[in-house]
């Protein structure tokens, strides 16, 4: 395989016991949790200049901490995204500086593809022949468009309330779609079952925290934001929280440059949830280690409608060690607040990544941040994947 120097394997978060990446390729193979990428970060050099020094071009640009090599990655030149500067939310949140880190300008649109990038390298470094996963719409667009073009085929269960440009965009990458009636979590049981099947005991697992990698892509966006903030590192980076894939990324990635010494500390971790799911936003509040199941998740967003994480455990841990917090918003806010920024700052957020926004103002009147802070939005996906969903709710409020 090819990999970097630094990495030497994958480690359960469950256990604690060390796997080579040669052998095991999703869940531990002793107890079946999750599997975490692993470096030996003493044997790395790296300083503030020498990244620096180069093309702000792709992901990949940090290569030393991620397990494959930039010569062998599967990659559009996914990630290094702006991080665009939004006055009028500062003032309106009262605090000093918002900036949105505009994960919409990625190859899909969303920063899935950070994750599938490394996800589906693994998979070639494997020699996989098909990928498979169940996605909520995004991590399944990107899927099939990573798979595209590493010549693998790929399978994608989506269910039925994902949204068109996903379910268009799977069909011309050439991915072998499954539409499957009901909500994710329908839309799993039916990948399962597949994946069961012997005759697709070949298939190859992207789904979130099966495969170790997706997590590992993502945590990309923290270097790129503190890179761009000229190494300060931002009082609260708010993130509009699922399976928490994202979230655990930059968690990860904020405590391997602070231990590098590239920054002083980490930022204030925040998940924001719609109220229609809210499961960590519900374990936070009544000070639990894991989430209980969400039983009627119902709500617009979603990218962000997961009613079971099974990462919960690490995502509380995020907004606890970090000294975050959680916070859920209605539909109605979501949407609305997707609305003012499109219309005082021109950027446009998704439905999903909106709830982030309207966490923001949330936490904003509950006095969390102070008048200097500088708050992080992530906007995780472009606003036209849900323009009929945003041009709907402008247009049930009569304008
Ligand atoms: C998948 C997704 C999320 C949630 O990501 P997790 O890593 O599962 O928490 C948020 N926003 C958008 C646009 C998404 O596609
Ligand atoms: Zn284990």
């Amino acid at each position: 395989m090819e990999t970097t120097d630094a990495f030497v394997g994958l480690d359960c978060v469950s256990c604690g016991d060390r796997f080579d990446a040669d052998v095991a390729t999703h869940r531990c193979p002793e107890c079946g949790g999750i599997l975490d990428p692993a470096y030996d970060y003493d044997s790395l050099e790296l300083w503030r200049d020498e990244l620096e020094s180069r093309r702000f071009d792709s992901q990949w640009r940090y290569e030393e901490l991620l397990p494959f090599t930039r010569s062998a990655a599967v990659s559009m030149d996914e990630g290094a995204t702006p991080l665009v500067p939004c006055p009028d939310l500062a003032d309106e949140l009262g605090v000093g500086q918002v900036y949105l880190k505009d994960e919409g300008r990625n190859p899909t649109g969303t920063f899935k593809d950070r994750g599938q990038s490394v996800a589906v390298t693994a998979a070639v470094q494997h020699d996989a022949s098909d990928v498979a996963l169940a996605s909520a719409g995004n991590a399944g667009q990107a899927a099939a468009a990573y798979a595209a073009r590493a010549d693998l085929d790929s399978h994608v269960f989506l269910p039925a309330r994902a949204g068109f440009t996903n379910k268009a965009m799977v069909n011309v990458h050439g991915g072998d779609m499954t539409v499957v009636g009901g909500r994710i979590s329908e839309a799993g049981a039916a990948y399962e079952d597949a994946m069961a099947d012997e005759e697709n005991a070949h298939w190859y697992s992207l789904q979130t925290f099966q495969t170790p990698y997706r997590h590992e892509g993502k945590k990309t966006m923290y270097y790129e934001i503190v890179e761009q903030l000229d190494w300060e590192v931002p009082d609260a980076v708010v993130y509009p929280t699922g399976g928490g894939v994202g979230l655990i990324g930059m968690y990860k990635a904020a405590t391997e440059f602070r231990d590098l010494d590239l920054t002083d500390g980490i930022p204030g971790f925040y998940a924001a949830q719609a109220e229609g799911c809210a499961p960590i936003v519900t374990a936070f509040d009544d000070g639990r280690d894991e989430h209980e199941p969400w039983e009627h998740p119902d709500t617009i967003c979603g990218g962000i409608e997961i009613p079971n994480p099974g990462a919960s455990p690490w995502i509380l841990e995020a907004l606890r060690e970090s000294d975050g917090g959680a916070v859920a918003t209605s539909d109605s806010d979501i949407l609305d607040a997707a609305i003012t920024v499109a219309q005082n700052e021109g950027l446009e957020m998704g439905a999903t990544c909106a709830a982030a926004a309207s966490g923001a103002w949330e936490l904003s009147q509950r006095g969390e941040f102070g008048e200097d802070d500088t708050i992080v939005l992530m906007n995780t996906g472009t606003g036209n994947k849900d323009d009929d969903v945003l041009r709907s709710h402008l247009m049930g409020k009569g304008i």
